[in-house]
């Protein structure tokens, strides 16, 4: 569902401009550090012992707290980070019309009043913690707040959020970006999306594409349609996506025809 992020990156830069600048936002591709995605029935000390580091090097690093195990779908750093983890914080905001691109004239199912900017901190590819913000409808922003909230202490990152003028400048491809709202209908259809109702949200398109049948949108890696594979922003039954199913949303990847592996809305939608 890439091409209706389009309309995002016109919304960035404004945002960026509101949003307050953080360390750690140049250009990570010159030192991104060893990590480590977890995988269904690792512990803390199966991965230390597999790197050749202690356990306490590896809570340290990650800033795990005893007793607590790893995740599924986490990333573990594998060296000291490049920042330490900030805590997470999250605020949410009005919006105005013009940050959601309002025109009466599409008929949109929710008017700008209901809708509200949602920020919380996430973990970038690259493990640097940045504010960022998502447009979900008010019914669902203290439960958005909670999968936030979930996915951060999994440790599980997020290729970038909303403003990335700030937060991921070197991304340029918008179709990269965890979003929620979203007024257009359902590609390839004249259903209006859930997006179009600020009930749904896609987390990490890339690593989690949508397909139906043989119909696979262009610009997809093969190579993350392969579900048994647990690389850095895939979502899986056992990990991440729980973050979302115990707060009530419901996963895309789960349907049969369709198979939305990034889409999660609380109406199964
Ligand atoms: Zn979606």
């Amino acid at each position: 569902m890439k091409k209706f992020f389009a309309f995002l990156a016109v919304l960035a830069l404004p945002f960026g401009i509101a949003a307050p600048a953080r360390a750690g936002t140049a250009s990570p591709a010159a030192a991104t550090p060893p990590y480590h995605v977890v995988r269904p029935g690792e512990t803390i000390k199966k991965i230390a012992d597999f790197y050749g580091i202690t356990p306490k090097q590896l809570r340290a690093w990650n800033a795990i707290v005893k007793p607590n195990q790893p995740s599924v779908d986490g990333v573990l750093n594998l060296a000291k980070p490049l920042s330490p983890l900030t805590g997470w914080r999250s605020w949410i905001e009005n919006v105005t019309p013009g940050q959601v691109n309002w025109d009466p004239a599409k008929n949109c199912p929710v008017p700008p009043e209901d809708l509200r900017k949602v920020w919380v901190t996430y973990i970038d590819f690259y493990g640097v913690a940045h504010p960022g913000s998502i447009v979900v409808n008010k019914a669902i922003a203290a439960r958005t707040q909670s999968v936030f909230l979930s996915l951060y202490r999994m440790r599980f990152r997020i290729q970038g959020m909303s403003p990335m003028t700030v937060n991921a400048p070197y991304i340029t491809d918008y179709g990269t970006v965890t979003a929620g709202y979203s007024c257009r209908l359902i590609a390839g259809t004249k259903t209006v999306s859930q997006h179009a109702y600020g009930l749904a949200i896609d987390v990490n398109p890339v690593q989690n594409p949508m397909y139906r049948g043989t119909y696979v949108e262009s610009g997809t890696e093969v190579t993350f349609m392969t579900r048994w594979a647990y690389r850095r922003g895939m979502m899986h039954a056992a990990g991440a996506v729980r973050a979302f199913t115990t707060n009530g949303f419901h996963w895309g990847g789960r349907w049969h025809t369709l198979k939305d592996y990034m889409h999660f809305s609380p109406t199964n939608k």
